[in-house]
């Protein structure tokens, strides 16, 4: 178990964050240092997505059709420095932020991944998880592929190099690769001296599109492009190929499934909450699910906290709803990074005051909302719930701003197996008790849907409902 695991024991952990930049706004502009304008735009963007993966950082770009690249285990800072960034010259570039949840958290598994195929070179960089590698792995090796990671992007890009030596076009080996993977795949990849961001047909994980003056920008999240202040165009629906070079940019719809699903977890946790995925504002969500919570659940309380950081907002809607003040009760540690030492079994109870500690003053002698954005093992709330206790909580009343979460995730979210779930097998009295809050309230799943005013795509609720878009 890594570091943060422990320390955020029930936490779900998103797999990737994805950037990629076309630049064609010239050497003199004002994102200066000429050819490594590409790089430095994607190693900013790259702290914007930093939330969404902190195993590894990786950025290659591509001049004149070679690609260099340069990837390392840890955060964005950690992984890169001026140097670095000043060794890598191109005018389009992709970037990648990794969280393993498939292949260990090595250097050689961080990506883009780079690989050579006939006539040409090829990065990569992927979030999402496919289903049906193994079949695809089997057919490839006995095809001659040799793999050299445990990671399931690689089996994307040995299918993309033999499909282009098959058709010799980058363009219909995409769209073969897309007829045979299933799964949750965003992906970003820069080959035959093109950009191009493909969705998977589910539309699982988001990507979206901007610009930048001259320049074309493919992200994971909107928050990547104010970071290098540029202007969102629009999000890349499901089963949608975006393909940019010189002489312009090409939208191919190349596969439809007819249920999309976006993962609902990406606006109950995973996205940041400036960010807005398909038409959704991530903070108004979160807002709506803490307002949503205090009608299902009212509860008469002093004060209203939220779980640091994701719950923050949720809290203050719950706040706003009920009439209960909002204060902050729980102080988050946020130099606790991925280089933490790993406690030993006994020591982890204690591990979490690393990360947090509850501010006595604000609770102490009364009755206390906690709002949390959900309860994915149970063992991280019992911790929190004890250090509100000894701070002097008088009352302490649970509130999550999702469902129970009750069945696995099987399309990149590290919660693959039932058994991890608390929900899958206790009632909620049950979850109540094991945690020691005095009550206990979950939003309901009609409740949370509720929630993404605008959304353009269809939901994936497998977790809550096990009712998977494939
Ligand atoms: S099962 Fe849950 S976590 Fe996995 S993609 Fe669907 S909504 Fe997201």
């Amino acid at each position: 178990m890594k570091d943060k695991d422990i320390l955020l024991a029930e936490k779900k952990e998103e797999e990737c964050g994805i950037f990629g930049i076309y630049y064609n706004d010239g050497c003199d502009d004002a994102h200066g240092e000429g050819a490594t304008a590409a790089a430095r735009l994607t190693y900013y963007a790259l702290y914007a997505l930093q939330h969404r993966g902190q195993d590894s950082a990786g950025i290659a770009v591509c001049n004149n059709g070679e690609i260099s690249y340069y990837k390392d285990v840890g955060l964005v800072p950690e992984a890169f420095n001026d140097a670095i960034i000043s060794s890598l010259s191109g005018d389009s570039a992709i970037g990648h932020v990794r969280y393993s949840t498939t292949g260990a958290g090595t250097a050689e598994n961080a990506q883009p991944l780079v690989v050579k195929y006939m006539g040409g070179q090829m990065a990569l960089a992927h979030n999402g998880n496919l289903v049906n590698i193994s079949n695809i792995k089997k057919r490839l090796e006995e095809k001659g592929a040799i793999f050299h990671t445990s990671s399931d992007t690689e089996i994307i890009a040995s299918m993309l190099s033999m499909k282009i030596a098959e058709s010799k076009s980058v363009k219909k080996a995409i769209i073969e690769t897309m007829k045979e993977i299933e799964g949750a795949y965003s992906l970003v990849i820069l080959a035959d001296k093109k950009l191009i961001g493909v969705r998977d047909p589910w539309g699982i994980r988001p990507l979206c599109l901007g610009r930048l003056k001259n320049s074309y920008i493919i992200a994971s999240e909107s928050c990547a492009l104010d970071a290098v202040e540029a202007e969102f165009i629009r999000d890349i629906a499901p089963g949608e190929v975006v393909i940019i070079e010189d002489n312009g940019i090409e939208y191919m719809q190349v596969k439809s499934t007819g249920r999309e699903g976006i993962c609902i977890f990406e606006f109950v946790y995973f996205a940041r909450p400036d960010s807005v995925i398909d038409g959704a504002s991530v903070y108004m969500a979160r807002y709506e699910a803490g307002r949503q919570l205090a009608e299902e659940h009212p509860v008469r309380a002093d004060l209203v906290i939220g779980a640091p950081d994701s719950a923050l907002v949720s809290a203050l809607g719950y706040s706003t709803q009920s009439g209960i003040p909002y204060g902050q009760g729980l102080l988050k540690n946020r130099y606790v990074g991925r280089t933490f030492i790993q406690p030993e079994q006994r020591q982890r109870e204690a591990s979490v005051s690393i990360k947090f500690n509850a501010i006595k003053s604000e609770v102490d002698g009364k009755s206390i909302v906690i709002v949390d954005d959900s309860i994915v093992r149970g063992t991280t709330t019992r911790r929190i719930v004890k250090m509100l206790r000894n701070a002097g909580a008088r009352e302490i009343h649970m509130r999550i701003s999702s469902p129970p979460v009750k069945f696995p995730c099987f399309l990149g979210i590290a919660m693959s197996s039932k058994e991890q779930l608390v929900a899958s097998y206790h009632s909620r009295e049950e979850i109540r008790e094991m945690i020691g809050a005095d009550s206990i309230g979950f939003l309901n799943l009609e409740g949370l849907v509720k929630t993404l005013k605008g959304i353009k795509c269809g939901l994936c609720t497998g977790c809550f409902n096990g009712d998977y878009p494939l």
